[in-house]
């Protein structure tokens, strides 16, 4: 059986793309790489992002990225609704978000209040979201803690510890788990893929950011999946097949697929 992969978060729509996007997806495609989402960012973005996720028939998700405050919070969200109620019969929309915190980032309160105002959309529209956190876990446990949402969702580029982790495990969250593992030096991130049940992984790659250490490429892609699996396989202990084949799993369980 051909091996399968599924990239739960790459922005495949933004302008780095531009020049070659075709000629990727069909190099996606021969690698097994044939399912992709593609997580939304701001209301400007969203019907370029619509737009690339229909054509190349890619998954998405519609979100306000913490790094893209809006000048109105309340006008965001109406818009945000707007655009879910328009999507809700599109089958390729399974997700909120891209949302979250970020403390190396301006303004974190206004964060909270976007990150909040879009976890309850996912929770009314009985969606999972997609969150994007750096150096906020305490916070966000808390807002996810008081939400009690009903779908999950996944901390996407998943940095912290093994604690932290089964915190979000607890919650009903999925970590995402991208090139970072690549690094020799994230032990902590080897220490969360090796100790926590496989059920609790998705792979991704945030493309075209975080692209590997060592990586000849300046551009992350999707095409970096396969030697993810091989480094989650290597930490576990285990051939890349079932591994593979679970965190497939988990990522359409997720999106309900
Ligand atoms: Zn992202």
């Amino acid at each position: 059986m051909k091996q399968t992969f599924f990239d739960a978060h790459a922005h495949l729509d933004f302008a780095e793309f531009d020049h070659d996007r075709d000629a990727l997806f069909i190099e996606m495609n021969a690698r097994g790489i044939d399912k992709v989402l593609i997580p939304g960012v701001s209301p400007e973005r969203w019907s370029r992002q619509l737009e690339i996720a229909n054509q190349y028939q890619c998954y998405f998700g519609l979100g306000i990225h913490p790094w893209f405050i809006p000048s109105s919070i309340d006008e965001a969200i109406t818009k945000l609704e707007q655009q879910i109620n328009h999507n809700l019969i599109n089958p390729l929309f399974v997700a909120i978000g891209e949302c979250g915190l970020d403390k190396l980032r301006p303004n974190f309160p206004a964060q909270v209040e976007l990150c909040l105002k879009q976890v309850l959309l996912a929770k009314k529209y009985h969606l999972p979201v997609i969150l994007h956190a750096v150096k906020c876990h305490t916070e966000l446990i808390a807002l996810l803690t008081k939400s009690k949402l009903t779908h999950g969702g996944v901390i996407h580029g998943f940095y912290g510890s093994v604690e932290v982790a089964k915190h979000y495990q607890l919650l009903g969250f999925k970590l995402g788990i991208g090139g970072l593992l690549l690094n020799p030096m994230a032990k902590k991130l080897h220490h969360v893929v090796s100790e926590l049940p496989l059920e609790t992984f998705v792979i991704e790659t945030d493309s075209p950011s975080m692209t590997p250490l060592n990586s000849p490429e300046k551009r992350n892609s999707p095409l970096i999946l396969p030697s993810i699996i091989e480094k989650i396989a290597f930490l576990r202990k285990k051939s890349t097949v079932p591994i593979l084949e679970q965190v497939n799993k988990n990522t359409l369980q997720l999106y309900e697929l």
